[in-house]
C-alpha cells in the first residue's frame, strides 16, 4: 500500500476510536481530506481509497487539480480566504465554502452560483481565538450574519467553522472548541438548522471530536508534511 493508503487507514480509525471514547455516534465525523500544496496524483491516491471530499485553500491551484480529475468523483470544499474577484470560479466549480466571513463575499458567491447546481453548502468562519487573527467574523457579530446568510435563496447555511490558534495542550484545544460549539448551539437555539461544525485539524482533531466536530480537515496527517 502508498503511504497515503496507510495514512487514510490510520486517521479513519483514529476518528473511530475518538468517536468511541467521546461518546460520539459512530460515523458521526466526517472527514475533509486537505489537498493544498499536494498533486492531482497524490488526491487519486486517496479517491482509490474511497476518499470523495477534499479542501482546497487557493483557487488558482485548484483549478488544474480539478481539471484533472473526473468531477463526478470529487466533492469539492473551499478552505481559504476568499477575494472577491474569484467568486465567481468557486460558486461555479465547490460543493462547499467553509470561510465565509463578509457579508459581500456571500451575496457575490449567491449571486454567481449557476441555476443548474444545488445551492452552494456554507459554513460560517468564526474567529474564536483570542489574539488578533484576521479571518473569521467574531462571535458577537456572528447571529445576525448567519440570518443574513440564510436568507440567500442559492448558498445553504450548514454550519461553522474555526481555525484556532495553535495550541499544544488538549484543555486549551478544548476550550477554544468549545467556544465554537457554543455558537452553533446557540443558532440552533434560535431556530436555524445547522448539522456541520468544521473544526480539527491533524493536531487538534481529537480535542475537536469531543467537542462535536463533525467534519475534521485533515491534510498533514494524510499526505504527510507540506512542502515549504
Ligand atoms: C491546511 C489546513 C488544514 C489542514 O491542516 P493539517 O495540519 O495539515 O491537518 C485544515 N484547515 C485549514 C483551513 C487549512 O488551511
Amino acid at each position: 500500500m502508498t503511504d497515503i493508503a496507510v495514512n487514510l487507514e490510520k486517521i479513519r480509525a483514529r476518528i473511530r476510536q475518538a468517536e468511541q471514547q467521546y461518546h460520539r455516534p459512530p460515523g458521526s465525523v466526517g472527514l475533509l481530506a486537505v489537498s493544498k500544496s499536494r498533486s492531482a496524483d497524490e488526491i487519486l491516491s486517496a479517491m482509490a481509497c474511497g476518499q470523495r471530499e477534499f479542501g482546497e485553500n487557493y483557487l488558482q491551484e485548484a483549478i488544474p487539480k480539478m481539471d484533472a480529475l473526473d468531477a463526478a468523483e470529487v466533492r469539492w470544499h473551499f478552505i481559504g480566504p476568499i477575494q472577491s474577484n474569484k467568486c465567481r470560479a468557486i460558486a461555479e466549480r465547490f460543493a462547499w465554502v467553509h470561510s465565509l466571513d463578509r457579508i459581500k463575499v456571500a451575496q457575490r458567491l449567491n449571486d454567481m452560483r449557476p441555476a443548474t447546481a444545488p445551492p452552494l453548502n456554507i459554513c460560517i468562519e468564526v474567529n474564536i481565538s483570542d489574539e488578533s487573527t484576521k479571518a473569521g467574523i467574531s462571535p458577537e457579530d456572528l447571529p445576525a450574519f448567519a440570518v443574513a446568510i440564510n436568507k440567500l435563496p442559492h448558498v445553504r447555511l450548514r454550519g461553522l467553522m474555526a481555525m484556532p490558534k495553535p495550541c499544544s495542550d488538549f484543555t486549551g484545544q478544548r476550550n477554544a472548541f468549545q467556544r465554537l460549539y457554543e455558537c452553533y448551539a446557540g443558532l440552533n437555539a434560535e431556530g436555524m438548522q445547522l448539522d456541520t461544525l468544521s473544526m480539527g485539524t491533524t493536531d487538534d482533531m481529537e480535542a475537536a471530536i469531543a467537542e462535536g466536530s463533525t467534519m475534521v480537515r485533515i491534510g498533514t496527517a494524510i499526505f504527510g508534511p507540506r512542502p515549504r
